[in-house]
């Protein structure tokens, strides 16, 4: 028989998979001697058997019953009890946490009876009304899935016939007036009672939080944060403890730190009388957790201790939520907590500096996804008026529209608009509005409410509490003092840094973190501040622990300059069609529309200098570091107008009388001729090389001349000529001819002495040459992979096409919950790279091998190309700092 129920006290933290995070913390911190009420964790097991079999495994309900009786037996009630009842919360906790995403019921165990016996035991009728009136709510929300407004509506009438300003304003009389309209709507709703069995509710609570997992907004979640959607939630059943008991009880949310710089220090919000739902909605504007002190400071003083004893523990940032019943502190939960980025690297060289952790740890502890953010732009800085002031709930500048719904974000956004999404509070459904938005803008909540907590988990800008906003979604405005400030639509801006909220659009400049990247600020200059200083240093222990090289993809002096500031060790990929347009479009335009060789050799002849002085300039950016030239590839059509463009203009010309030159025919014809179906699969790469005499010879000779022109001026240049989109070892063999004769002829041009150190490879970027790369690589000195192409033709997904077409369904679908575009397909197209890494090195030991292609940059793709053994990863300038990071992170 299967163990799908754990009691706290057997887990640990490292089974996360199993109890999911919550129940493992939960477990380890009753293993720690923590005050944890005592329960059970159902696994992620029963969760995945749910989804397959649509049914509970057999074995689950008795298992639960066990569980239950020795969480009555450490307790001293029992569940069900009339005179004593146990009362159990049932709540969703996933392996990978996604907050606020699902499902949570409490106080279950109450019906008509029970709440009796609550009530004579706390000694307030009031109380246990209370705790009812909220079981109805939820358990009818959750489980039987009656809108949720129809119990607000409800709770608002009663409270205006009784004039109370809120919920503290109602008595216990009220309450059981509310209790009683509650089991009216679920009975309405419902077609039948609220369940009175507190087994049944227990039963119901389970399935709940079982099928929460599959609820939309938990799926749209996954797919933004790349979770697997078949890892499934645990279910946590815990003994209840009461924040809402008296006023000696509250219930609140700490931080062992500042998440948002790492500074030691007192962090977090709290409400007294209240239950835990309450601080994280963001429904009640909460108290800074240094007042604790003063209201209750015994259980403040052994919340101290307990977070002492966690971060030790952890030896990291940890997240709490905790209550407090009639002074006494219970734990509900811990993990090691969510941060910003700037803090992640902050928080890791602290504990450095502390001894808690050495200096390759601290590197596992931030991401390159994380580096990333602190290279977004920031406000400029200025003098400028600010509109209202809230918290900064997570970092970042966004500028945007004004809009006061989700779906009116992600409708707009699509469009092309930049939004902010501004509500009174966010809540698990905004999740679709918040990603599609630049940044999320509240007048309610603290930084634990809901839209700071899963904004800084998504790394999208926050400003939360901006009280002195009254946001009105029904008249789509914002006011202040009576005034209206915006309304939807106009632009404002927000510093979820400072918590700055200003009127229209404030200019933006390069963050600190990226002029340092940039080579424009250095880390011991005084100006820089802290987290500089420990980026400098993660990014050194990078450098130091890893075993990949990191170049970039660039086609110009200009951008070399700026890849080698940012660290590349060489260029992996300069394209040189770049190089062929602008300007020079006319002179590839006449190679092309030649007619006879002697035009073709006239117009070869004029491109020499230009490509020559190109890459010239290239090689004296990159000094001693290789630079991988690669030749022409695009289909040449690419450099002509568009067919049907040009058709229609002759067609109209001709129309309308006029003449139509030669040369518009000698075009027409030429861009009729190459007109290919499928272009990417058509002439262009090696195909170029073969077909057009001369070409690639031309490009060849730029590259060897500018080489020796940079040696005879001191220089001591690294070439490497690349050839694309070679499947057959035999188009490789013949351009490698040409390539030998024109050396020959270019070094017996240069006279004594002239030395070409040049080396030629080819791109892997079919799936023909990487399962022919033995054969191949006896005629390449390296393979770089194209996997843009290759991701391509081993799908068989147009890369251009494909992201704005139906990847969405497949989304959607759960069919891929990447693009295989942006992070590589390890198990395809990486099978391939797999087999060819191990056969052209079966045949050239000597073989470098590289990426160029996009997942050159990705942290998840880096990881996997270490594992292969490649050489090194080439991407974009701006992503070589990361790429930097994650190739000494792949190593640990
Ligand atoms: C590739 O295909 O991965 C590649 C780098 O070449 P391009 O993107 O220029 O086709
Ligand atoms: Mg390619």
């Amino acid at each position: 028989m299967s163990t799908f129920v754990h009691p706290f006290r057997e887990g640990s933290k490292d089974q996360k998979d199993l109890l999911g995070g919550k129940g493992a913390n939960l477990a380890e911190m009753t293993r720690l001697g923590l005050p944890v009420p005592p329960g059970f964790t159902i696994t992620t097991d029963a969760c995945r058997y749910v989804m397959h079999h649509g049914q509970n495994p057999p074995e689950l309900a008795d298992q639960v019953t066990a569980a239950l009786e020795d969480v009555a037996q450490q307790i001293g009630r029992r569940f069900g009890d009339r005179e004593d009842p146990l009362l159990v919360s049932v709540r969703s906790g996933a392996a990978i946490s996604m907050p606020g995403m699902m499902e949570t019921v409490l106080n279950v165990g109450l019906n008509d009876e029970t709440v009796q016996g609550l009530a004579a035991q706390s000694g307030s009728e009031r109380f246990a009304q209370d705790s009812y009136r909220r079981l109805l709510q939820m358990y009818g929300a959750t489980v039987l899935g009656i809108e949720a407004s129809t119990f607000e509506e409800s709770l608002e009438a009663v409270r205006e016939e009784r004039g109370a300003a809120d919920d503290a304003g109602l008595d216990a009389g009220a309450l059981e007036e509310i209790v009683g309209r509650y089991k009216q709507i679920i009975e309405r709703e419902n077609g039948s009672p609220f369940p009175q069995d507190p087994r049944e509710q227990l039963r119901g609570s389970i399935s709940a939080v079982f099928e929460s997992w599959n609820a939309p907004r938990a799926v749209i979640y996954r797919n933004a944060e790349h979770i697997d959607h078949e890892l499934g939630t645990a279910v946590n059943v815990v003994a209840m403890v009461f924040g809402n008991l008296d006023e000696r009880s509250a219930t609140g949310v700490a931080f062992t730190r500042d998440p948002s710089t790492g500074e030691h220090g007192i962090y977090g919000d709290f409400l007294v009388g209240a239950q835990g739902e309450d601080v994280v909605a963001g429904i009640r504007n909460t108290r800074s957790l240094e007042e604790l002190g003063e209201v209750l400071p015994d259980a403040y003083q052994e919340l101290l201790r307990t977070m002492d004893v966690l971060e030790e523990h952890y030896r990291d940032l940890c997240d709490i939520e905790f209550t407090i019943e009639s002074g006494k502190l219970w734990m509900l939960q811990t993990r090691v907590g969510k941060r910003t980025a700037a803090a992640a690297f902050l928080i890791a060289t602290t504990l450095v500096d502390e001894g808690a952790i050495d200096e390759r740890e601290a590197l596992t502890r931030v991401s390159g996804a994380q580096l990333t953010r602190l290279m977004f732009p920031r406000f400029a800085s200025g003098e400028r008026e600010v509109l209202a002031r809230g918290m900064g709930a997570s970092p970042g500048a966004a500028v945007g529209e004004v809009v006061f719904d989700s779906e009116t974000v992600i409708a707009r956004a699509q469009e092309g608009h930049e939004c902010l999404l501004v509500r009174r509070e966010t809540n698990p459904d905004d999740l679709g509005g918040m990603l599609a938005a630049e940044g999320v803008l509240t007048s309610r909540g603290g930084k634990t409410s809901h839209a700071a907590v899963v904004a800084r988990g998504l790394g999208k800008t926050c400003v939360c509490g901006a009280e002195s906003l009254d946001v009105d979604p029904k008249a789509r405005e914002i006011r202040m003092n009576g005034e209206v400030v915006a309304r939807e639509g106009d632009v404002l801006s927000i510093d979820g840094a400072t918590g700055e909220v200003f009127a229209g659009r404030i200019p933006v400049e390069p963050s600190e973190v990226a002029q340092y990247l940039e080579g424009d600020l250095a880390a011991d200059d005084p100006r820089a501040s802290a987290l500089v200083r420990s980026v400098d240093r993660l990014m050194g222990v990078a450098d130091e622990v890893r075993r990949m090289q990191v170049r970039a993809n660039a086609d110009t002096a200009a951008d070399a300059q700026r890849a080698r500031q940012m660290g590349a060790q060489g260029i992996g990929l300069a394209r040189t069609e770049h190089i062929f347009l602008g300007e020079r479009r006319a002179q590839v335009e006449k190679l092309i529309l030649a007619g006879d060789p002697a035009e073709r050799e006239e117009a070869l002849a004029e491109l020499l200098p230009a490509q020559r002085a190109d890459f010239a300039g290239l090689l004296r950016a990159m000094g001693d570091l290789p630079v991988t030239i690669r030749l022409l590839d695009p289909p040449l059509h690419e450099f002509l107008p568009d067919l049907t463009d040009l058709s229609v203009r002759i067609a109209r010309a001709e129309e309308a009388g006029r003449r139509i030159e030669p040369h518009e025919r000698k075009v027409l014809a030429a861009v009729e001729r190459l007109h290919e179906q499928n272009p990417m699969l058509g002439l262009r790469g090696v195909r170029l090389g073969l077909t057009i005499p001369g070409l690639f010879g031309m490009q060849v000779r730029a590259i060897l001349e500018a080489e020796l022109e940079v040696r005879a001026d001191g220089g001591d240049p690294h070439v490497e000529i690349m050839i694309p989109l070679v499947g057959s070892v035999r188009e490789l063999r013949a351009i490698r001819h040409e390539i030998d004769d024109v050396t020959e002829e270019v070094t017996a041009g240069a006279g004594d002495g002239a030395e070409l150190t040049t080396r030629i490879g080819t791109m892997i970027e079919l799936p023909r040459a990487a399962l022919r790369a033995g054969e191949i690589a006896e005629a390449a000195e390296f393979f770089s992979f194209g996997t843009n192409d290759l991701t391509q033709t081993t799908w068989g997904f147009s890369r251009d096409d494909v992201e704005a077409g139906f990847f969405f369904t497949y989304k959607e679908r759960g069919i891929l919950s990447d693009s295989p575009f942006e992070s590589l397909d390890q198990y395809g197209v990486g099978e391939l790279l797999r087999i060819a890494a191990e056969r052209g090195r079966a045949t050239n030991p000597d073989l470098t091998l590289g990426v160029c292609g996009e997942h050159g940059g990705d942290p998840a793709s880096i990881h996997f190309f270490h594992s292969l053994g490649l050489d090194y990863v080439s991407c974009s300038p701006f992503r070589v700092p990361v790429a930097r990071l994650e190739c000494g992170r792949a190593t640990l």
